[in-house]
């Protein structure tokens, strides 16, 4: 997998490291650059709570970023407001996988002396002005959850391309566990269960279904309960298991087929949405998007998402809340409302769409007419 990874990017299998999640590969970065206690790290407010949480076990405090409401990316001009003595890293996330608008934010980082990390986790193939998401940081982390770019059936890979850290990464990776005999089997069963009932249809249902059943602690779930309550989890800085690293090259060897299509749907959504007087999506004119979730802005989303359940549709919402899930005690990562208001907004009027391909046109036409029917676009905030 390491391989198959290695030369999407063009670089060598050596700077890639492979985690049990995403986020354990952030935690292992920032171990890395040796931020810790007492340091800050500039983050957009429009994220998942695994993100400040990594970091939080590292006690470095999070500063949050507001959003471009039409990029759902970082906004540069948003930095300045967040730069104190003790800024050691900037995360930029590459939102729904379009790309972060690379140039400002690099020159602002580097007239700071700031570490760039990317939080490659919804951007799988993007590029910006050319050049592929994940190669313009530090370093990059990508996941390998159900709902992301490509499936490892829970896992991360962490993409290093400042060579200076792969000493520090080297031993920290040793120092990660491994998974055991039977948590391996464990992790297969459920790959194999996923692989057989996740349909569209079945999408909101099943993952309601893992959600619950990871919080009773059957399954093993996205976020620990410890992990929710702020708590470094045991066995937090893991491996990637076998069996996920055998999904992962599977899934890895038929991207290009999920490149394509991503592209394609969104092409459709794009040309049915705006003719329905919704925004396209926006970005640099000189950027690639392959849209993990296509976003869209509507007026009533909590109604919305529960009439798309009920008609199993696969709409989703990313993020619920600016530290996402819903539920997330956010003051205790240091967000509150009205920090990030564009990242407010976005997490209340934001649904999305899917763009793998598993969804048939059937299936996306059968959505945008649900969405002709219940919903219209919201307003966009006034600028003032
Ligand atoms: C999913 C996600 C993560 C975390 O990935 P895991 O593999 O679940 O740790 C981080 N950032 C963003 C933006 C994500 O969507």
């Amino acid at each position: 997998m390491k391989e198959l990874f290695a030369s999407f990017f063009s670089t060598q299998s050596k700077n890639i490291f492979l985690f049990s999640k995403g986020r354990v590969g952030l935690y292992a970065v920032l171990k890395a650059l040796n931020i810790k206690e007492g340091d800050e790290i500039i983050i957009p407010g429009y994220t998942c709570m695994v993100v400040p949480s990594a970091a939080s076990f590292l006690n470095i405090k999070c500063r949050y970023a507001d959003i471009n409401p039409e990029t759902y990316n970082i906004n540069p001009s948003e930095l300045d407001k967040h730069l104190t003595e003790s800024t050691k890293a900037l995360i930029v996330q590459h939102t729904y996988g379009i790309p972060a608008d690379m140039n400002p934010v690099l020159q602002w980082a580097d007239k700071n002396n700031i570490s760039v990390i990317e939080d490659c986790c919804h951007a799988f193939g993007s590029r910006y002005k050319g050049r592929l998401c994940g190669t313009f940081g530090m370093a990059s982390f990508f996941s390998g959850q159900w709902n992301k770019p490509f499936s490892s059936g829970l896992g991360g890979i962490l993409l290093v391309n400042e060579k200076s850290l792969l000493q520090n990464l080297n031993s920290i990776y040793d120092q990660a566990v491994g998974v055991s005999f039977l948590e391996n089997m464990r992790l297969k069963a459920q790959i194999i269960a996923y692989n057989s009932v996740v349909t569209p249809r079945t999408n909101v249902l099943v993952t309601d279904l893992y959600r619950f059943l990871s919080k009773v602690g059957i399954t093993a779930g996205s976020s620990s309960n410890q992990e929710l309550a702020g708590k470094i989890p045991p066995g937090y800085l893991k491996k990637m298991a076998p069996c996920q690293i055998r999904e992962g090259q599977k899934n890895l060897r038929g991207i290009q087929k999920t490149l394509n299509a991503r592209k394609q749907n969104t092409e459709i959504y794009t040309k049915a949405l705006v003719n329905l007087g919704y925004q396209s999506i926006k970005h640099d004119p000189n950027s690639d998007c392959v849209i993990l979730r296509y976003p869209v802005h509507v007026a009533n989303k909590k109604e919305v998402l529960r009439l798309a359940a009920r008609n199993r549709l696969e709409i989703g919402s990313w993020f619920e809340t600016p530290l996402h899930p819903e539920g997330t005690d956010m003051g205790a990562f240091g967000y509150y409302e009205g920090m990030c208001p564009e990242s407010d907004k976005a997490s209340r009027e934001v649904i999305n769409l899917p763009t793998h391909d598993k969804i048939t046109l059937k299936e996306i036409h059968r959505i945008i007419e649900f969405l002709k029917k219940h919903t219209k676009p919201a307003l966009l905030m006034p600028k003032n």
